[in-house]
């Protein structure tokens, strides 16, 4: 089920009524198979929440090349047309996206739907959000463009970024040559964002981020500043090292205090206490905020509706011998939810959650398996072959140059062909069912 929420989970373990919000996508998953003209000809564009505001996407959009299901969706808040049926009005603006698509698959009439589910036990695994430094006005984030963060920073490295791998400062789109990356942004830090837990994955983040930076950029200087590494985990102290001594990365251990503007340049001044305890200064031309991660507020929202309880620092509250299992029996979690961790550590607690809750349902296994029923069997060993055609258009991908009208005739005249027919995307989920 995608863009749906979950809002309540009543009952007991065992025997659970999930509610589940589903917000409308205005376009038919069945119908709809991600050739993007939609989006190629939609007028509205908006900052990318993928990108994290480092690029622009259309109203109608799918969220990253990779997402599954690979299919399109309308930002209602943002669509031309949808705003103006909102809006009650009667000449409605727009609706290219519906004369291009093909396929049929916009559907503007969309609406919410609620799904009540029953369940034997529920894994809540939301995930989190990046902190956002814009309030701790120290870091100049949101004011000086060429301060960013982590996750801005990797839209920048990436090959399908705003800039396509090249690292450029946002200011001037110069290259940039000397770049550092400040740790503990949101984490560790009970005066500015009063986040006192380690966020556990932004040390090795960062490496990460100044090892590949410094890939992109011939000479490219990457230092990082930083309270003490913590690069627990697997081989990842040895990746530490590597950084330092084969890639060139500076470490700076110390306490940054201000970050400042040189003049007009788009250059950052950073101010820094170093480890003697002696005031210090540098320069950049792009400065990196490794942010911490922090549990997103309807998330929190909905613990209280169910009643998990929350520990101090806003995340599901579990046992030390039982870390999948929340304060209410028959809801598990993992993942972030459960504390700040990476993806090795969050994919071993899934499989955790899943055991779990394989043990609490053991029992009542197979009490609702229901019995394959397959139509009966007949001998066909005498009967004439049947052969079914389906002609695909591929849009006008194929119909563009290809008469499928004629090559539909003319299937039909050969021998034992009973069934022809044309299909606009025979791939579609609506084409599949037809064929099967
Ligand atoms: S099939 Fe229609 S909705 Fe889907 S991507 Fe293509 S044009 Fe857009
Ligand atoms: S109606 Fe217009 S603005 Fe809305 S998604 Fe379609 S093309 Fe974009």
């Amino acid at each position: 089920m995608t863009l749906s929420e979950v809002t309540n989970i009543a009952g007991e373990a065992g025997d659970f009524t999930v509610t589940v919000k589903e917000a409308p996508r205005y376009v038919d998953m069945d119908k709809c198979i991600a050739c993007g003209a939609c989006t190629d000809k939609c007028p509205k564009k908006v900052d990318s929440e993928y990108d994290a505001g480092t690029g622009k996407r259309k109203a109608i959009y799918v969220k990253y090349s990779q997402a599954v299901p690979l299919k399109y969706q309308i930002d209602g808040d943002n669509c031309l047309r949808l705003n103006a049926m909102r809006k009650g009005k009667e000449k409605l603006p727009c609706g290219f996206c519906e004369k291009v698509c093909d396929a049929g698959a916009i559907n503007y009439n969309d609406t919410e739907k609620i799904h009540e589910i029953n369940v034997g036990a529920v894994v809540l695994a939301p995930g989190f959000e990046a902190h956002d430094p814009t309030e701790a006005q120290v870091w100049g984030y949101g004011v000086y463009p060429n301060v960013i963060t982590a996750m801005q920073f990797e839209r920048y490295l990436s090959a399908t970024g705003p800039t396509e791998g090249h690292i450029v400062r946002p200011s001037d789109g110069r290259e940039a040559r000397k770049i550092a990356f400040l740790q503990c942004v949101g984490s560790r830090d009970t005066n500015l964002c009063g986040n006192s837990f380690c966020s556990s994955v932004c040390c090795m983040y960062a490496i990460k981020e100044a090892v590949m930076a410094k890939d992109h950029v011939d000479g490219l200087e990457t230092d990082i500043f930083y309270m003490d590494m913590r690069t627990h985990g697997k081989e990842f102290d040895k990746y530490l090292e590597k950084a330092k001594n084969d890639a060139g990365v500076r470490f700076v251990r110390s306490r940054v205090n201000a970050i400042e503007p040189h003049v007009d340049s788009g250059d950052l001044r950073l101010k820094y206490i170093n480890d003697e305890g002696v005031p210090k200064e540098e320069y950049y031309d792009m400065v990196v905020l490794s942010v911490g991660l922090e549990t997103p507020k309807h998330v929190l929202e909905l613990a209280e509706t169910v009643g998990i309880e929350i520990t101090k620092d806003n995340f599901a509250k579990t046992a030390d011998f039982a870390p999948v299992q929340t304060s209410r029996e028959g809801i598990f979690t993992c993942g972030a939810f459960a504390g700040p961790k990476d993806i090795p550590q969050s994919v071993v607690e899934g499989s955790a959650a899943a055991a779990a809750v394989a043990d609490l349902l053991a029992p009542s296994r197979n009490e609702l398996t229901k019995e394959q029923v397959w139509p009966e069997e007949r001998d066909i060993s005498t009967e004439e072959p049947k052969v079914g055609v389906f002609v695909c258009h591929c849009g006008s991908n194929i119909a563009g140059f290809v008469d499928v009208e004629a090559v539909e005739e003319y299937a039909a005249t050969l021998p034992h062909v009973e069934y022809v027919e044309r299909n606009l995307f025979s791939c579609s989920q609506d084409a599949q069912e037809k064929i099967a």
